[in-house]
């Protein structure tokens, strides 16, 4: 089996990451999803356990202290963190362990962690990405101006990754990222 890796995936809020993420984990049983905490209100369908681990900020902060996660971050004015012995625990197996996580805790893992990939999704347009965040009725309107300007924010942190990927369909955006996962099985040297 190949060595495990890290696949960090990020990408403003409505690019399509949670979409992307599911279908590329019913298609690929050598990757396994990181459950991350969070202070976010569940959203209606969302599973503590599954989406997330809900918590109070309390609760989020002593986890903190105790330095259970990988990385953390405030995104959209709530917490997001990555339970950090899940993580190294698979990766040890040779899995590979998908990070959905904001630009901000990705940041962290570059510093902190070797054999990670990088990817940034992005929407086919600015417009349409307004469009998506409106249509999921999931946010007040106050969440949404919130999460949109934020996008912009995000996007100048593009570079920093090592791909890029449109998600026009999500199809297409699901096998860009198998091809990465592909060529990146087989790399020599990582950064
Ligand atoms: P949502 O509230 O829409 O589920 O997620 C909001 C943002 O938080 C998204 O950009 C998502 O990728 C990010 N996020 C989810 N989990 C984590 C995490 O564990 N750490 C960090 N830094 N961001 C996360």
């Amino acid at each position: 089996m190949s060595q495990g890796f890290l696949l960090v995936i990020s990408g403003p809020s409505g690019c399509g990451k949670g979409t992307v993420s599911k279908a590329l984990l019913e298609r690929n049983s050598d990757i396994v999803f990181s459950i991350s905490a969070t202070t976010r209100k569940r959203r209606v369908g969302e599973e503590d356990g599954i989406n997330y681990f809900f918590m109070d900020e309390e609760e989020f902060c002593e986890n903190v202290e105790k330095n259970e996660f990988l990385e953390h971050a405030f995104v959209h004015n709530n917490y997001y963190g990555t339970p950090r012995d899940f993580v190294l625990k698979e990766i040890e197996k040779g899995e590979i362990v998908l990070l959905e996580i904001d630009v901000q805790g990705a940041m962290q893992v570059k510093k902190n962690y070797k054999n990670v990939v990088f990817v940034f999704l992005l929407p086919p347009t600015m417009a349409e990405l307004k469009d998506r965040i409106t249509k999921r009725g999931t946010e007040t309107p106050e969440d949404i101006q919130r999460r949109f300007e934020n996008a912009f924010e995000e996007l100048n942190f593009v570079g920093e990754y090592d791909y890029f990927v449109v998600n026009d369909k999500v199809e297409n955006a699901v096998l860009d990222i198998e091809n990465i996962i592909c060529a990146e099985k087989l790399r020599v040297k990582r950064h």
